[in-house]
């Protein structure tokens, strides 16, 4: 853990919880802020031919839908006209409770129904990356980085400290064109009481095929940066174009036990790809970002790190999961990784 964090809890009733972390201490003024939402109803159904479970909830189709940025949820608070979910006059990061969370860590009535139905175990917070509405990532200093890694981590070994929880799963669904709702910067992190199927798999695959192995000899023409403790690479098998990987060197199960150094180290990278990401069409890219920490009972094999999963592949065309890959889950990739590379590096131009 690095010094100088600071982190101040806020109940916000109803089992909802902010937390604010800072640099250094600071004095907030709390407001009443945006209600929570009481008639969110959720559960899981099993799917029978796939053997894995399908989320519900209710209160979802009435979310806040790109909401002026006066009314912004994720902006601090000027007075208690205008409440959000971060009802404090100033913050540097802050991670609280989704209002339409569609995981619950209480017990709540689930349908019983002719296929097995079950309760939607877990936890959805949202993690905002700045209190400026404008802000991006890759424009924030490496301090805020710093930051947000460490807050990150601590939430996420609060949930693992859980033991209704199996899987952690911080994310950021980038731009308009991946469905954000909201333009304010922020990130997530879903909880689960269950370990998602494909996440399983992954997990079983990696106790015989590690990561590291692959670590070791990554090639010149594929390799973004790399520092004391972690690269940045577009991987051989990449299936998104320009996507991207950072991987810490030293195997850790999950983005807690990273030291002092390698979480400084993980940060400088990530501001990196993502600056040079936005660089490949002069235009924020639309991504999927996730932290792919060990689902429990995985520690002893998995290996922490991080993908960028961008979806533009050239200044006009999205790359769509289409017919093949939502049917079979087979990705068919058009822009080979190793110029992908070459054009994240700036050593070529991408397509028009
Ligand atoms: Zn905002």
């Amino acid at each position: 853990m690095m010094a100088n964090l600071s982190i101040k809890r806020i109940d916000r009733g109803d089992g909802k919880e902010l937390i604010l972390f800072s640099q250094n201490p600071i004095k907030y003024k709390v407001f009443e802020g945006l209600p929570p939402i009481s008639d969110n109803k959720t559960h899981l159904r099993y799917h029978p031919t796939r053997s894995e479970w399908v989320g519900y909830s209710t209160s979802r189709q009435n979310r806040t839908f790109l909401p002026k940025a006066l009314e912004c949820p994720l902006c601090p608070m000027i007075n208690d006209e205008v409440p959000s979910d971060i009802p404090v006059d100033q913050y540097e990061v802050a991670i609280f409770t989704n209002r339409f969370s569609s995981f619950k860590l209480v017990e709540s009535d689930i349908p019983h129904l002719e296929v097995e139905t079950n309760q939607a175990v877990g936890t959805c917070d949202v993690i905002s990356y700045s209190s400026n509405h404008n802000d991006e990532f890759s424009k924030l200093p490496i301090e805020r980085i710093e930051l947000i890694i460490q807050a990150l981590s601590n939430r996420s070994e609060e949930l693992y400290n859980n033991s209704k929880i199996e899987f952690i799963l911080p994310f950021e669904n980038k731009g308009k064109d991946i469905g954000v709702t909201l333009d304010h910067p922020h990130g997530q992190i879903y909880s689960f009481g269950h370990i998602p199927e494909l996440i399983k798999r992954q997990a079983i695959v990696q106790k015989s095929n590690p990561l590291e192995k692959y670590l070791s000899n990554i090639p010149k023409e594929l390799i973004l940066k790399k520092n004391s403790s972690a690269i940045s690479f577009v991987p051989r098998w990449a299936r998104y174009p320009f996507e991207i990987w950072i991987v810490p060197y030293r195997r850790t199960s999950n983005i807690f036990e990273l030291s002092e150094n390698e979480q400084k180290d993980l940060a400088e990278l990530m501001l990196d790809a993502s600056k040079s990401l936005d660089k490949v069409f002069d235009d924020p890219m639309p991504y999927t970002l996730a932290w792919q920490l060990s689902p429990k009972g995985y520690e002893n094999s998995h290996h922490f790190h991080v993908c960028f999963q961008p979806i533009r592949r050239s200044k006009t065309k999205l790359k769509y999961l289409a017919g093949i890959e939502q049917i079979t889950g087979f990705f068919l990739v058009d822009l080979p990784p190793e110029r992908s590379a070459r054009i994240l590096r700036g050593e070529e131009l991408p397509d028009e």
